[in-house]
């Protein structure tokens, strides 16, 4: 998806933190600096109470901006979590936990969303050994997940694998950084969703 708004506006309309930049949310975010002030939607609107309906709609943007999705594929994603049995909300942010480029970001060896889907679509993951140039790619239990040998980004990723060992990864997968290989051990959990959201208000956006 092409972010046509500049990236950091988005952050401050959901008031979290999306990661769209790449390193720089690490180190140079405006909302880190802004978190003593009141949130941005306070204080340009005066205070005005929000609608149900802009609830939900925020929380709705407020997930697709974080997977990274058009609103096509967002709502494609909502109607296959229909079709699933249990409760609707928790299946649809399971279904993109799932997806290949959020597993590898949640791995930290690429800075942001767009550079994984870049990696991805240079065929540069290998899932069971064999090339995925999907983004949308859901991943299962047992799939290992590797680099190309041959990919001219290897020994950047493995810089930052390096770089990146302290930091927490997706609990439900078993990385071995010197393979850099990732091995599926468990389906995800909504205990395993990182994003802060109440996706009841979601499946209302799309109820009515
Ligand atoms: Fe900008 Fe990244 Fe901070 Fe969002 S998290 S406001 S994209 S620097």
């Amino acid at each position: 998806m092409k972010l046509r708004a500049p990236v950091c506006k988005l952050c401050r309309r959901k008031g979290i933190k999306l990661f769209l930049k790449g390193e720089r949310c690490k180190t140079k975010c405006p909302l880190d600096r802004q978190k003593k002030k009141a949130p941005f939607s306070l204080r340009r609107r005066g205070f005005r109470r929000a609608s149900e309906y802009s609830f939900q709609l925020q929380e709705k943007e407020k997930v697709r901006n974080f997977y990274g999705l058009s609103e096509r594929q967002f709502r494609r994603y909502f109607q296959m979590a229909e079709k699933k049995s249990g409760i609707i909300g928790e299946n649809l942010l399971l279904l993109l936990e799932r997806r290949l480029d959020n597993v590898i970001y949640g791995l930290r060896i690429a800075s942001s969303r767009r550079m994984v889907r870049q990696i991805i679509n240079h065929g540069d993951i290998l899932i069971n050994n064999r090339r995925v140039n999907r983004p949308s790619y859901q991943v299962k239990i047992d799939d290992v997940l590797s680099l190309r040998g041959k990919s001219k980004l290897y020994s950047r990723l493995k810089e930052m694998v390096e770089k990146g060992k302290k930091e927490e990864r997706l609990t439900w997968l078993e990385f071995d950084p010197e393979k850099l290989s990732a091995k599926v051990v468990r389906i995800p959990t909504r205990a395993d969703v990182t994003v802060p959201v109440t996706e009841q208000l979601i499946v209302d956006f799309y109820s009515k």
